[in-house]
């Protein structure tokens, strides 16, 4: 298949280095008739340089002896190319020749050259087909999930994404987050493009269902990558939307990159009962919560100490040390009591960052996104996490955890402790608001698991539109 993909290309690529001579000298004598010298019995009319040819011309008796050459093009016209005898250089349109052979005789070169301009065109039209082959209904979970793909898409694999995403919405709806009214999962697991990285997410709109771009929500699944059928990255995905739904952009989970994707991997962990994400039966997960470790492209990472901060700082693999901590503290609470604080804690979370970057004004340092603001994320969290456990939770298990990560990232217990007893809640409300076509209303629906397909259909399809257009 993807071999199939590649010799469509190069048949384009190859098409502008046939010779296109500037000024073609063209032969001007009318052809009467052509056949190739020599008397066995032929069926068919080929071409191969070197080969000699005999023509007669109109109302001229005589024989011409031609050797061809090879074959041009001039505009529309493709012209065979031969020296005469005396070294004279002839270009005969195709057509010409396709009059004059032989009765009987098929023009093998000539149909050829349909063939294959016919197979450029079926080729590139089946590949135009492929990227926007119409969308189906492939699976249904009430009016909230709909899984749509193409006629190629695993029935079985969209039935279960309806049936994940339903029920990890089910979860946390109950514990007071929003969803979309209705989602649109584009779910292609077998397509003809070739993985070149992911899973990551993207804006995946259903190109050719105009009516279903206004779907609250899309999450798009990527093709014959390994994590097409992940759910923890699935999950993850879907984790941005709800909280997308359920707070406005301002919102510091959602403002702030680091957290955003923290709860997202901590949603799906905490929902799944394990640690990891994209770990896909290898053994070799894209994030653990629990170790800290991390792959990104190939490289191996760990957010194990602060040192580790200067190695690639980016933000899945530094919402590690938030992440972390999320998932040590539900070690602590167990997963019944985290599920009924959740909702608790990313308010929390929300809430108390102005009054967290004041206490920092207050001693003459500044909360700017830079080298140091994964650290003060990460502080920010265990204050938020100790005052919590002051007002809420009262267990000496969490504030044992929130001892060892200090301990573990060199920061000061005294400092989170009066950090905690200062922090204030704001006034603010961060709830969604839902009004049609507003910045929140369009950012609901940014996100999905992916690989490049939908990228890259998106990026291709004028040009193979194009081309198709040409011929
Ligand atoms: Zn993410």
């Amino acid at each position: 298949m993807k071999l199939w993909f590649l010799r469509t290309y190069v048949i384009f690529f190859l098409m502008p280095t046939l010779p296109v001579q500037a000024a073609p000298l063209r032969c001007a004598l009318p052809l009467s008739h052509f056949f190739e010298e020599g008397s066995r019995p032929q069926t068919e009319l080929k071409f191969e340089k070197g080969m000699r040819y005999r023509v007669q011309l109109k109302s001229d008796p005589s024989l011409y002896n031609l050797k061809y050459k090879g074959l041009s093009a001039e505009g529309d016209h493709i012209l065979h190319e031969f020296i005469g005898t005396k070294g004279a250089y002839y270009r005969i349109p195709m057509e010409d020749i396709f009059a004059a052979r032989p009765k009987g005789m098929a023009y093998t070169h000539f149909e050829r050259w349909l063939n294959t301009a016919k197979e450029m065109i079926l080729k590139s039209q089946a590949l135009a087909r492929q990227l926007f082959l119409p969308i189906q209904d492939l699976a249904q979970k009430e009016s909230a999930v709909q899984v749509v793909g193409t006629g190629r898409s695993s029935l079985k694999g969209a039935e279960q994404i309806a049936e994940r995403v339903y029920g990890f919405d089910q979860h946390f709806l109950s514990l007071g987050f929003q969803r979309p009214l209705k989602t649109l999962i584009w779910y292609e697991d077998r397509s003809l493009l070739p993985d070149f990285y992911g899973p990551f997410a993207l804006n995946a709109e259903v190109i050719n269902r105009p009516s279903q771009k206004i779907a609250d929500a899309t999450i798009s699944t990527g093709r014959d990558s390994q994590y097409v059928n992940d759910t923890s990255l699935l999950l993850h995905e879907r984790t941005h939307t709800l909280l997308n739904r359920t707070y406005r952009s301002e919102a510091w989970v959602l403002e702030n990159v680091r957290f955003e994707e923290a709860l997202s991997d901590f949603f799906s962990a905490h929902w799944l009962d394990a640690p990891v994400i994209g770990d896909n039966g290898t053994g070799s997960a894209i994030r653990n919560l629990k170790t800290r470790e991390a792959r990104l492209g190939l490289r191996s990472y760990n957010r194990k100490d602060l040192l580790s901060l200067q190695e690639k700082p980016e933000e899945h693999l530094d919402s590690l040390l938030i992440s972390h901590a999320l998932w040590s503290v539900r070690e602590a609470l167990g997963k019944e009591l985290l599920s009924e604080s959740l909702k608790l804690i990313v308010d929390s979370l929300n809430k108390h960052h102005q009054s967290y970057q004041e206490s920092l004004r207050a001693e003459g340092r500044e909360y700017t996104e830079g080298p140091s603001a994964a650290t003060y994320d990460l502080e920010y969290t265990l204050v938020v996490l100790k005052k919590l456990n002051q007002s809420d939770w009262q267990k000496t298990s969490v504030d044992e955890v929130i001892s060892r990560l200090v301990q573990e990232y060199q920061l000061s217990d005294t400092r989170i402790e009066r950090l905690a007893q200062k922090l204030q809640k704001s006034e603010a409300d961060f709830s969604y608001v839902d009004h049609a076509n507003d910045e929140n209303n369009i950012k609901a629906w940014r996100y999905g698991v992916a690989g490049l397909a939908v990228d890259t259909a998106i990026i291709a399809s004028p040009i193979i539109y194009g081309l198709t257009y040409l011929f």
